[in-house]
């Protein structure tokens, strides 16, 4: 039998940790906001607002709201971060992706101040991670790390192979594998071999956003396999882009969609928000 890594008894491990820390914080005198930004009304973005807010909540930093209409300029939004920038008590500052068309979303994550930056896409904490230098690592990347660590998955000198090359999974996925001194192969629509490639995979991690795309002929026996894509059909049913009932029957562990890395990203948030605040 495979093993469920747990994300959601391990995101909550690490949100009490951190509810912990934001009391002694607290107690030397340090607070802090995280300010969410959500232009239009796009009924995922809604849902993870909500449950970002929540986390804030839980772990006791304070959540300023934006809501903004559909049809909100791009120099507005800009002059809201410019704003929150100077805002002593915002710690963190979050635009919710994507944005409506018409808005440069290049130009949003790069006025958002780096130190405040907790999303981790600012060009100066993508490049910090290039090369090994301190900032804020893009949350759902970093929770898989954690997800690894805290079920005790040895990564030193093992081939993870990665399935997609986002921006905000599969690049910085790749830099955190070699820094935890993985061999790391990344895959991609062009990449020729693929099931050659994963079935090499001793880690296989699959964010393509296709839903059940990886099946039981792309897994190795024994390895470890970590499911990012999240895809809701019309009853509401969660599934991600491994054929999780298949590819459970050969692999040592498997992360589940629902309660798999999904819980991790918010998380993570909310350690960098946690990290802002430190650094007071
Ligand atoms: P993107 O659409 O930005 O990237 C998908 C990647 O998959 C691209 O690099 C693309 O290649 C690659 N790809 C697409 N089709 C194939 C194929 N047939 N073979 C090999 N590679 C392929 O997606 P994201 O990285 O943003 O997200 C991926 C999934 O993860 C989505 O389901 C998303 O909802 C989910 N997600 C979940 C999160 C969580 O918290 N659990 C957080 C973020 C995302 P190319 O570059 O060549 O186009």
């Amino acid at each position: 039998m495979a093993l469920l890594i747990d994300g959601k008894r391990i995101s909550a491990e690490i949100k009490d940790e951190l509810k912990e820390e934001v009391a002694q914080l607290k107690e030397q005198g340090i607070t802090g906001a995280l300010a969410v930004i959500q232009v239009g009304n796009d009924p995922a973005s809604s849902v993870y607002v909500r449950n970002k807010k929540r986390a804030c909540e839980y772990i006791g930093i304070d959540s300023l709201s934006y809501e903004l209409p559909e049809e909100t300029s791009q120099d507005e939004l800009l002059a809201l971060i410019d704003k929150l920038n100077k805002e002593e008590h915002v710690k963190g500052i979050l635009v919710q992706l994507p944005l409506p068309e018409g808005i440069d979303e290049d130009a949003v994550i790069r006025a958002i101040s780096p130190k405040k930056d907790v999303d981790g896409f600012h060009p100066e904490n993508v490049g910090a991670l290039m090369i090994g230098q301190k900032g804020y690592i893009s949350c759902t990347p970093a929770g898989i790390i954690q997800l690894l660590k805290r079920s005790d998955i040895d990564i030193e000198g093992k081939h993870c192979v990665i399935v997609g090359r986002s921006n905000i999974v599969g690049k910085p996925m790749a830099i955190l594998m070699l820094r935890e001194n993985a061999t790391v192969t990344v895959t991609h629509s062009k990449t020729r071999n693929l099931k050659e490639i994963c079935k090499e995979a001793d880690i296989l991690i699959v964010a393509i956003g296709k839903k059940e795309f990886i099946d039981a002929s792309y897994v190795k026996d024994g390895a470890v396999v970590i499911d990012v894509g999240i895809h809701r059909d019309e009853n509401n049913k969660l599934s991600g882009d491994v054929k999780f009932d298949e590819v459970e029957q050969l692999c040592s562990a498997i992360t589940p969609v629902p309660g798999g890395v999904g819980p991790m990203t918010i998380a993570m948030l909310m350690n960098n928000c946690v990290e802002a605040m430190r650094h007071e």
